[in-house]
Parts: structure tokens; sequence; C-alpha cells
């Protein structure tokens, strides 16, 4: 069975975004006339789906896609192949000059707070130029929706009038959040959120942000490499790999079940608190290969344990293996 399911679920919940054979791919240009002589498959035929209200995390090393994957939900890139959609609207092909009702709607939020914030604005005028955009509100109702949303946020109305960079990496972090929550949507990416903090202040952030999402009924697309952070914040997590999903499953059945022999070994090295769980670490061999030339076959198959001879030749479909738990992996489909 693949990935397609139908829009509403038995239990009611509802898709408020999807995508389907979603593919990404960016021309290599080679000769004296630059022609295209091969391509980097950043994304490559991913379909998935998020319903309102949830976190789902996305994981996986550098050069999986996972980025990749999320720009192009914003439309910030536009996909070379496959569907996106929106509340049952289809935006994968709406040009760049419609996407300002989108942008309302989805907000991102970045790694990086520093860089994704402009040092020659003031915090007031960040916050307020989402609202100024899309045209909302006057500007009074604009000035005490930036000093609600930065005590929201836990910094104080003052730190309107400041510069970026006269704060921290939280307290910027914080600003981006408030920045991202000014137009008042329903869906935010967070781009690896939290990876440029210390680990204490990530836990802060990802607090406030569970505690917003909750205010302001939002939902979640939370991209991180490490387990550790998305096992905190998400309801769901897939694992990309090379481009690919590996496994789609909710978090306690992944983290207490994993299947994808990728999966095992991410987990493997996510640290353990409890002296009782004993758990081998899961040493993957060789470095992850270049997209512009996947292995045949599995992607998985120069690194994996458990690979076999059909792993090179076949490319495992994604299996439906328990209650919104899918794996691609050859171990559980018989050939
Ligand atoms: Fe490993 Fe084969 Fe499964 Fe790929 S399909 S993860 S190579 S066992």
């Amino acid at each position: 069975m693949t990935m397609s399911q139908p829009v509403k679920e038995p239990n009611e919940k509802k898709e408020i975004l999807r995508v389907q054979n979603l593919k990404k791919y960016f021309p290599i240009k080679g000769g004296v006339l630059k022609r295209t002589v091969g391509h980097v498959k950043a994304v490559d035929d991913v379909s998935l789906h998020i319903f309102e209200g949830e976190t789902l995390g996305i994981v996986g090393e550098s050069g999986s896609g996972k980025s990749t994957l999320g720009r192009m939900m914003m439309r910030l890139l536009d996909p070379t192949e496959g569907q996106i959609t929106f509340n049952g609207v289809d935006i994968s092909t709406i040009r760049q000059s419609k996407i300002r009702p989108l942008r309302k709607d989805m907000q991102m939020i970045f790694q990086d707070p520093y860089a994704s914030l402009n040092p020659r604005m003031s915090v007031g005028e960040i916050i307020e130029e989402p609202m100024l955009i899309q045209k909302t509100g006057s500007s009074k109702e604009r000035q005490e929706n930036v000093i609600s949303l930065l005590e929201r946020v836990g910094l104080q109305q003052e730190a309107r009038y400041k510069y970026p960079h006269e704060f921290s990496g939280g307290q910027r972090q914080r600003i981006g959040i408030a920045r991202a929550l000014s137009t008042r949507p329903k869906v935010i990416i967070g781009d690896e959120p939290v990876s440029a903090l210390d680990v204490s202040v990530q836990s802060q952030v990802l607090n406030l942000m569970e505690d917003l999402q909750n205010d302001f009924q939002l939902t979640y697309l939370f991209i991180a490499h490490d387990l550790s952070v998305v096992k905190h914040i998400s309801d769901r997590v897939a694992v990309m790999y090379l481009g690919r999903l590996a496994e789609v499953a909710p978090k306690d059945d992944l983290y207490a079940n994993p299947l994808h022999p990728y999966t095992q070994a991410l987990i493997s090295a996510v640290p353990t608190t409890d002296i009782d769980e004993k758990r081998e670490r899961i040493i993957l061999q060789g470095d992850l290969p270049s997209p512009a030339n996947p292995p045949s076959g599995c992607p998985f198959h120069t690194r994996c344990p458990e690979a076999h001879e059909r792993c090179t030749l076949e490319r495992p479909e994604m299996t439906k293996m328990g209650e919104e738990h899918y794996v691609a992996c050859h171990l559980y489909t018989q050939s």
C-alpha cells in the first residue's frame, strides 16, 4: 500500500497540508556551453500529509532534502514535479504573484535568527512587516498586535524600539516567532529553529512553541537533524534519507519500534537518561552518497547493515505497518 490515504481519517482528523509525489531536481551545468549534464535529486518522490493541529517532525542528515521539502511546501521553491495541497487547494502551480494570501496562512521560522532578521529594521518594524505586506489592520491595531506578540513570546514591549543585534540568540528566535505569528497563520514551518541555540535555550524555545501551538491553534512542520529535539515536540515523525522518505510513524511508535535500519541507527545515537534502557549504538559505515548520483535500488543500501541483493536492484515502496506507521524497506515486503 502506498501513502495515498483518504483526506479524512476515520477518527475525523483533518488534513491541512499534503504533498504527493513531490520532486525537486536542481540541474547540474557543465562544459563550455553550460548544458545540463545531470541533476541533484534533492527531493525525490515524497508523499506525506499533515493533520490540522499536529506537529510533524522531519528528520534527516544534512543533504537529506528536508529543508528543500519545507521550502517547496511554502512555495519558496517551485517543485519540479508533484502536487502540494493546502486546505484542499492545489498550490503547487499558483504563480508567485498569487502567493501573498498563502503567506498569511503559512509562515516560516529559520535556523539562524540573526541572518533572518533585517539588522537595519527595529524589532517593531520586523514584526509589523508581514502585517503591512498583507495589508492587515490599521496602524494602531498593528502596533497593539506587535506589543501583544512581544509579550506573548516573553519579551518586554520596549523591545520594539531596539535592533536585532541587541538580543541574544534565544531572544532573536523569539522575535522570529513573533514575526511568524503576526499574520495569525495556520501552519508554521520551522527549518531547524533551535539548532543554532544552546541546549538550555533550546528547551525554552521548544516549550514556548508548544504553548503557542495551543493558544494559536497552530500546525507545525518541524525540521531538524536531531532526533532528540524532534522527540520533544512532535506527534508524528518522518525520517528522510537522500531525498526520500524512509519511515513515517507516530512519535511513540517510532521511538519504541523503529523499523527502518536507518531509523534504528539514528535512534541508537539518541542519548537516554533511562539506566534500564540498554541501547547498542549502531555505527553506520560510509558517508551519505551524493544526491547527484544516488545508489540504485534502495538509496540506503550502501550503508545498510541489512542490505541484500534485492536492495541494490529494486526501490522499496512505502508500506503500511500499523496505524499511521509506514516504512520503505524490503525487509517488510514480499519479493
Ligand atoms: Fe536496508 Fe534493503 Fe531495507 Fe534498504 S531495503 S533499508 S538496503 S534492508
